[in-house]
């Protein structure tokens, strides 16, 4: 790997210098055989260098959002969530994400358009970033119960980094009063 890309966020520090770090990835597919996409996106995330501890969510079916709102013509989403452990910088692992995305055929024409495959970095340790190209933790995650859902069933002290706890975020999402 072009040694500069590896450095990620932190230009002081090669990956092998990095301590671990806990990463959350929300995957999403409603083009194609959505099951089987995210079995294979899932087994692509273990095999990634400096990469371990990778646990994987049921996966949940949700309504499409197009940027309208809630579309039920749309094909409806599989969504789960990777909790995993890594050594690898985030822009580093974004752009793992972003090839691995391209591999299951993931095209990028309009906003929110139907897709083989979305990988989004939800949390990366408790970084917390407004750089457009890779903002942590991902700015709609805490609205979305498609991510928050699948995160708590295989972690119920997530946190989102800098808005709380999941369990509190899910119950503000389905009472907002
Ligand atoms: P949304 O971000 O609302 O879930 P999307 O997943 O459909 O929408 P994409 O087209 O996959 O959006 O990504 C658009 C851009 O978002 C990417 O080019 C990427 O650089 C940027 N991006 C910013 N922060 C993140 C993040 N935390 N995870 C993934 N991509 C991100
Ligand atoms: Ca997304
Ligand atoms: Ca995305």
């Amino acid at each position: 790997m072009n040694r500069r890309l590896a450095q990620g966020f932190d230009a002081e520090l090669t990956p092998a210098d990095r301590a671990p770090v806990r990463a959350v990835i929300a995957l999403g597919a409603n083009l194609g055989d959505r099951s089987a996409t995210l079995e294979a996106a899932v087994e692509e995330l273990r095999r990634l260098p400096l990469v371990d501890e990778v646990l994987a969510s049921t996966p949940v079916e949700s309504i499409a959002v197009k940027p309208d709102g809630p579309d039920a013509e749309a094909p409806a989403y599989l969504n789960a969530v990777v909790v995993l452990t890594t050594r690898l910088a985030p822009s580093v692992l974004l752009a793992f994400l972003q090839a691995i995305e391209k591999r299951y055929g993931r095209e990028r024409r309009e906003r929110w358009g139907d897709r083989t495959l979305d990988l989004d970095l939800i949390a990366y340790g408790t970084v917390v970033s407004n750089d457009a190209v890779l903002t942590l933790p991902h700015p709609r995650a805490a609205e979305r119960d498609f991510v928050l859902v699948p995160w708590l069933s295989i972690d119920a002290d997530a946190e989102l980094p800098g808005q709380g706890r999941v369990d509190a975020l899910l119950e503000r999402l389905r009472d907002p009063s």
